[in-house]
């Protein structure tokens, strides 16, 4: 039987737990506009209060969705009206940072900057980014295995992390909180719990690596000719800065048209009306040689007719400037009703694909208005289509016609955000039915009853 909030109060009554209001008030996911109908959000402040809690959910049958900074973009954190949100927003404290070891051990509530923050008054850096940073916490990022900005010289969440400590479904507490780089000695059961959205177990507390924090950032930005000079200049810039190539971001004509009009904040750092536009960064020792080889690569570039204009920031200010350009969501969202796309292409495939999937939608829906950035350094587009309309059925055959084509361009539909409760459908076109299978098995064995974020990534 499943509980009630009262049931939960009697049972942990010095469980923090937001009821009423207080709990419907909270925002669920982002660009969710689900209401809240979760029975109450309770907040613990430990391992041990979570595990307790957890167990006791199990024994009740309660269905229970956990919740992060909240960021996720696939309404994975909506709550059904039976379900508890268990967040981990008091669980919010770095434990410790060791310089010498470059760790650092945080409880899984701690939002990214945070953790920028503290690393970087050591001289470290935690090298997963995001422009969710203040808010998306850890143990969201790692539930979801994050990517970002830097994922073409750092790799993605995964990459990050050295040890856990996960709450099982049935309250068992699992720490495996390494701190060395090499630990071969059996199974690296870590690897089940990132990614796997908080079906398979909730994250308490992580050890992550920290690494020297590059004492200078080169920003470059850079008008493009054709989709084979990106593709050229992601090889020439990263096998001629020396390991220093960190972000390699790509905004299409439309989407840096739409970024730089007015009501937009930013002004064009180019000139508009190029058909592509290059963030690129390079992380190096000092100021002087980055500039220097980033300098040099621009101009064997351009004499080769890969590039077509340029600048490099002179200072922060004009570093975020041309950030601004590419993380201005309100201005994204002036393109509403619209479904937002994250999925991988590779780059040997990526020109036809988007031309077909651009055509499709040019026939079915005329009145789309698309745009398109992304991580490209990494293959991962981010697709905008302003669909016109917020009719279901248009809304579904966009996703139809962006998904389809996947399986036979080696694509995925869902590059770094994950599942959630909205790509299910379509995961089978990105996993085989052995591997579908797999994931099923691994639930079942650790979530027998089926309570840690009941049909998310599986139907239920
Ligand atoms: C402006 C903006 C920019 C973004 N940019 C990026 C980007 O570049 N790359 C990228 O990958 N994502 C990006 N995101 C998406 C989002 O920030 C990430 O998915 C992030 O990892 C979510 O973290 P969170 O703490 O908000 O998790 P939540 O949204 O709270 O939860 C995400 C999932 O993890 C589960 N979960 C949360 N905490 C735990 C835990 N402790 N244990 C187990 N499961 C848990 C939740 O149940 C849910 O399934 C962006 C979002 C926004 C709003």
């Amino acid at each position: 039987m499943p509980l009630t909030v009262q049931d939960i109060a009697e049972t942990f009554p010095s469980l923090s737990l937001l009821t009423g209001e207080d709990s419907r008030a909270r925002a669920l996911s982002f660009g969710s506009q689900a209401p809240n109908e979760a029975i109450g959000i309770a907040r613990p402040k430990t391992t041990e209060e979570l595990a307790a809690l957890i167990k006791h959910c199990n024994v009740h049958d309660q269905p229970i969705v956990t919740g992060g900074g909240m960021t996720n973009m696939v309404a994975a954190t909506v709550a059904q009206p039976n379900e508890l949100i268990v967040s981990t927003e008091l669980m919010n404290q770095i434990e410790e940072i060791s310089p010498e070891d470059r760790t650092v051990t945080v409880q899984a509530g701690v939002p990214l900057q945070t953790v920028h923050d503290a690393a970087a008054d050591h001289g470290l850096a935690m090298e997963a980014d995001l422009g969710a940073r203040g808010t998306a916490t850890i143990g969201g990022m790692i539930s979801t295995n994050a990517g970002g900005n830097r994922v073409v010289r750092y790799g993605m969440m995964r990459e990050q992390v050295l040890g856990l400590e996960v709450v099982l479904a049935d309250g068992t507490v699992m720490t495996s909180l390494n701190r060395v780089l090499k630990n071969n000695a059996g199974y690296d059961l870590k690897h089940m719990f990132i990614g796997s959205e908080g079906t398979l177990g909730i994250v308490t507390r992580a050890v992550l690596r920290l690494r020297e924090e590059p004492p200078h950032i080169t920003t470059l930005f850079l008008a493009v000719p054709s989709y084979d000079a990106v593709c050229k200049l992601l090889r020439h810039f990263d096998s001629g800065s020396g390991g220093t190539l960190s972000t390699f971001e790509v905004m299409w004509e439309d989407f840096y048209k739409l970024m730089t009009t007015p009501p937009a904040e930013s002004a064009p750092a180019l000139d508009q009306g190029y058909p592509f536009y290059i963030l690129i960064e390079l992380s190096g020792k000092d100021s002087e040689r980055t500039e220097g080889l980033a300098l040099e690569l621009i101009e064997t570039a351009t004499e080769q007719g890969l590039i077509v204009d340029g600048l490099i920031a002179k200072n922060e200010a004009e570093r975020q400037k041309i950030w601004n350009i590419r993380d201005d969501i309100p201005q994204l969202l002036q393109l509403w009703p619209m479904k937002a796309f994250d999925i991988s292409v590779p780059l040997s495939h990526m020109e036809r694909y988007i031309e077909k999937m651009q055509a499709d939608l040019d026939k079915e829906l005329p009145d789309n208005r698309t745009v398109i950035f992304g991580h490209l350094g990494d293959s991962n587009l981010h697709v905008i289509v302003g669909a016109g309309t917020d009719d279901k059925a248009a809304l579904h055959r966009i996703e139809e016609i962006v998904y389809g084509p996947l399986p036979g361009v080696h694509g995925t539909v869902s590059a770094e955000h994950g599942i959630g409760t909205e790509k299910k459908e379509f995961l089978k076109l990105s996993r085989t039915p052995t591997e579908i299978a797999m994931m099923k098995q691994l639930k079942g064995m650790l979530d027998p009853n089926n309570i840690l974020n009941r049909g998310r990534v599986l139907s239920a």
